[in-house]
């Protein structure tokens, strides 16, 4: 009961109001990363969502690219630490081996690939199981625009439908760029996609293509135990990346007895009668039992009738957007790598939700690439965050720079970890940290600390002053950080 003041009239009893705004009909196509995410924050925002994925749930990233690999390259990290294992005293308990050519473990690969597969699976289920209790329509076809507000789809069970939408999120990723010369047949001559297929671990494998998965294949074959031949265009291996963890990543790989061809531009692969013939643009020929072409990918722009809807699209074929993942035409937005921004699972993600964000009203913080941390999986990983020192180099920015090596950090010397090292970049003047790199087994968790000071802009005393475990891996980013305040100001 409430209590009524005398002289004030009592409000009329409250009515339950009623929204009366019909919900915003949002469509998705493309259900990796950069359309599952947004599919679930715009019901999150009350619309009604429908996704169309042709492929599976979770998209490239989760049935071909990012998962897959990196649960490949766990087994294939378990085979690099236990080649530490000799030198932390551990030795094989069984017969030894009077040759010393059996290795004391060794990969079955139709398991390994068994395990890939199940477990890229599992997870696009539970991608599906999710989007399907939030109350996201899924739709199995292939989406194309018909103007700017219908999608029509070919449904994979038959029959065409067509779905109006008030908002429009183009999300369809890339797939494998090919060479005409080097054909893939999913046998010897294979993409990332096929690799999966493989149930005997290749005698020689000869990788095309030295950027991010090209080094991260093979790193991972070299540790899983085939020999394998990386052939580079350019000078040095993951061009593009910090030159010191690049030239670090190319040294182990040599020293673990890889073949490293640099300057070397693959022209052609062909089948002989048991593997594959790489003829590069110089006439020297490679010869290996099979051959991985990771020469980049193309956006899944065509076919998506982009025309319909005046949506344009750059050189590349890549859909244009802003900061907030809109495109030139009103209420069609665009995520991931179809928009080729940063091809990367959690920026395909970001982007999604940002573009959700802005279709529906809600609160937008536009993309900034200035605090995306991303990560190198080969063995040490190579952990990035912030400005990069050919950016800060070109920008013109004062900065003061410091390097530490992992090998005198005291918890790697008791891990045996000999290679890797920590750098931080801060800007000369006010100190805040603009970036840093780290190498190191696990570096992709180590970043954190660096990706929070760079995305709080924290000073490198901020980061100084913290405490870290002793011993730890991580002490040695509070050291780095520690030497760049006694280095001298204005100084690099
Ligand atoms: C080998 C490899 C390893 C990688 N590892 C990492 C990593 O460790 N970390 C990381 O952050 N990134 C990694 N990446 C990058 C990451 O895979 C991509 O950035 C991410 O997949 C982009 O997500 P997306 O949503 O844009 O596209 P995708 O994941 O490619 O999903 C797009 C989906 O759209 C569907 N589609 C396309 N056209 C249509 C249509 N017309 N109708 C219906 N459906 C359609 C496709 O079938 C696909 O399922 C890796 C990439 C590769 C190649």
């Amino acid at each position: 009961m409430t209590a009524t003041t005398p002289g004030i009239a009592e409000p009329p009893p409250e009515q339950p109001t009623e929204d009366v705004r019909p919900a915003s009909r949002v469509v998705v196509v493309g259900g990796g990363p950069g359309g599952y995410e947004a599919a679930l924050v715009a019901r999150r925002a009350g619309a009604e969502v429908t996704l169309v994925e042709q492929q599976g749930l979770g998209g490239a990233a989760v049935l071909t690219d990012v998962v897959p690999s990196k649960t490949l390259i766990a087994t294939a990290e378990w085979m690099t630490i236990a080649e530490r294992a000799p030198e932390l005293g551990i030795r094989d308990g069984g017969v030894p081996d009077p040759t010393g050519t059996h290795p004391a473990h060794l990969v079955d690969l139709a398991r390994v690939n068994a395990r890939v597969v199940e477990l890229a699976a599992a997870q696009s289920r539970d991608i599906c199981a999710r989007l399907e209790s939030e109350g996201v329509r899924v739709l199995d076809g292939h989406g194309r625009l018909d103007g700017p507000q219908r999608v029509v789809v070919d449904r994979t069970d038959g029959g065409t439908e067509t779905v109006d939408a008030d908002v429009v999120l183009l999300a369809t990723g890339a797939t494998p760029r090919t060479l005409p010369e080097a054909m893939p047949d999913g046998e010897r001559i294979l993409t990332w996609t096929q690799l999966y297929d493989l149930t005997e671990l290749p005698e020689r494998l000869v990788v095309v293509g030295s950027g991010v998965t090209g080094a991260e294949f093979a790193g991972a074959y070299k540790a899983l135990g085939a020999q394998v031949v990386l052939v580079s265009s350019r000078d040095r291996v993951l061009p593009g990346e910090d030159a010191d963890a690049a030239e670090l990543i190319e040294d182990v790989f040599r020293q673990r007895g890889m073949e490293v061809m640099s300057r070397s531009r693959a022209q052609s692969a062909v089948r002989t009668d048991d593997g594959v013939l790489v003829t590069l643009a110089d006439g020297r020929t490679v010869e290996g039992s099979h051959c991985l072409m990771a020469v980049g990918s193309v956006p899944s722009t065509s076919g998506l009738g982009l025309e319909t809807a005046g949506v344009r699209t750059t050189r590349t074929g890549h859909i244009e957007v802003d900061r907030v993942s809109r495109t030139s035409t009103r209420g069609v937005y665009a995520a991931g790598d179809c928009t080729g921004v940063l091809p990367l699972a959690s920026v395909a993600a970001m982007q999604g939700r940002i573009a959700m964000a802005h279709a529906l009203g809600d609160a937008v913080v536009p993309l900034d690439l200035q605090v995306v941390a991303a990560n190198i999986f080969t063995a040490p990983e190579i952990a990035t965050v912030g400005a990069s020192q050919n950016s800060l180099e070109e920008s013109g920015v004062r900065y003061r720079t410091s390097m530490l090596e992992l090998a005198r950090n005291p918890r790697a010397k008791m891990l045996g970890m000999h290679d890797g090292f920590v750098k931080l970049f801060a800007h000369a003047t006010t100190g805040i940290v603009l970036g840093g790199v780290v190498v190191a087994p696990r570096a992709g968790e180590l970043v954190f600390p660096i990706t929070l000071a760079v995305a709080q802009r924290l000073t490198a005393d901020d980061v100084a002053q913290s405490f870290t475990v002793y011993p730890s891996l991580s002490g040695s980013i509070a050291e780095v950080a520690r030497t760049l305040h006694h280095t001298e100001v204005g100084s690099r």
